[in-house]
């Protein structure tokens, strides 16, 4: 029996990897679930599930949420303090990183600290504290097992590969919603086809990042880390049908990839199951009925996202933290209808110019980076 928290378990990775629970009820264990406000829907979690422990971010949430399940055993906690501490208990064996954001990183380093293994979802962790991260994860022994399908696909591709004889990475992307459009196209894009995404049915914020480019772009940095590989191995390319994954060009020129329906349960069991499988229904590819994958380079262009990012992980330091939070900025300004399409590069651009970057940030620094440029884009008129 594994036992897990589920850090973000009212969102769309969380409730997946729930379904995954309901489907493996005799081999997993949901021990600690947390969100940020959403009341109902961890009311019928803590019913279905019985957690031990729930935290609820918001203080407000936490109290309404306790006075809903005082018939039950499940300790309610609040903030960072409850995220910290459902996220090191001592019972349980694995913690699946669902949260969006920065928040992520320190309950993340709690859990590797306590000898947790990490299911990652979560990629702004990596993307802002990769050089604190993965070093941490190999001194305490831990794995992090990738949740996102190009990660969980580009891992899949290393297994009974001990060498590391690695060419490429072949990171593919769908091209979003937006794919083929040219910049003029783009000026008037609204949130409503912005969240239309072809393949992928994913929470609002990285789907907008799927029109930007800039999930990419944070794929790319996620990368880097997870597999230990430069910039320069890790190749985009566009597969419109999202059936291939992501995959590995070694260095005779085999190419390893997995291939799939685009469907995030399948890496979001394999990082819980690692290395076994267990079935899933209702998830074959008929190759027939698809007849064609087809490739393209990325407009790298108009969807700047994809040279930012790789731009903030050149400078390295406190700046893919400064991409990734205006980004996260400037996004919540989109999704609430502020800005045009077009001006979450413009504020990705402007605040990374903004920017001198801090080598080898801890913690704090890295915090202080995301303060200082949601300030920039406050005061910025
Ligand atoms: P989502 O918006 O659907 O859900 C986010 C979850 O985080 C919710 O449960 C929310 O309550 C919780 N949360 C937000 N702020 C919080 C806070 N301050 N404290 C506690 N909980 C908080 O997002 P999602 O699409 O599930 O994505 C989650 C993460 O997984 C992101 O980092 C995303 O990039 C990554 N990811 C998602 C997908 C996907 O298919 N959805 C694929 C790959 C990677
Ligand atoms: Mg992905």
């Amino acid at each position: 029996m594994k036992k897990i928290t589920i850090l973000g378990s009212t969102g769309s990775i969380g409730t997946q990897t729930l379904e995954v629970v309901r489907e493996y009820s005799d081999d997993l264990k949901v021990i600690a679930l947390a969100a940020n406000s959403q009341v109902d829907l961890m009311e019928a979690q803590i019913r279905e599930f019985k957690p031990k422990y729930v935290c609820m971010c918001d203080e407000n949430a936490a109290k309404e949420l306790k006075a809903h399940v005082a018939d039950t055993d499940t300790v309610i906690l609040s903030g960072m303090d409850g995220l910290m501490e459902i996220s090191s208990l001592d019972e349980i064996d694995t913690v699946v990183t669902a949260i969006v954001g920065m928040i992520g990183i320190r309950p993340t380093i709690a859990a590797i600290e306590a000898g947790k293994n990490i299911a990652l979802a979560n990629k702004e962790t990596l993307v802002t504290a990769g050089h604190i991260i993965m070093p941490l994860a190999r001194k305490k022994n831990v794995s992090i097992l990738p949740v996102d399908s190009e990660h969980s696909a580009i891992f899949q591709s290393l297994q009974g590969q001990p060498n590391n004889r690695i060419d490429k990475i072949l990171l593919t992307a769908s091209g979003g919603p937006f794919r083929g459009k040219k910049r003029e196209e783009l000026a008037d894009m609204t949130v409503a086809d912005a969240l239309n995404h072809p393949n992928w049915s994913m929470g609002r914020k990285i789907t907008i990042d799927s029109a930007t480019l800039c999930n990419k772009g944070l794929e790319v940095i996620e990368a880097k880390w997870l597999f230990n590989v430069e910039l320069d191995m890790i190749h985009v390319l566009l597969q419109p049908q999202s059936i291939i994954h992501s995959g590995v060009q070694f260095v005779d020129g085999a190419v390893v990839a997995q291939l799939g329906v685009p469907d995030m349960k399948l890496p979001i069991q394999y990082a819980l199951f690692y290395p076994d499988r267990r079935p899933m229904r209702d998830n074959r590819i008929d190759f027939a009925a698809l007849a064609q994958i087809t490739f393209e380079e990325p407009d790298y262009e108009t969807f700047k996202g994809l040279n930012l990012a790789k731009k903030a992980s050149t400078v390295g330091g406190t700046m893919p933290t400064v991409f990734n939070a205006a980004n996260e900025k400037a996004v919540a300004l989109f999704l609430a209808e502020k800005i045009k399409f077009l001006e979450i590069y413009d504020i990705i651009e402007e605040c990374m110019g903004a920017h001198k970057a801090i080598d080898n940030p801890t913690v704090d620094e890295i915090l202080d980076a995301e303060a200082e440029c949601y300030e920039y884009i406050a005061k910025r008129t």
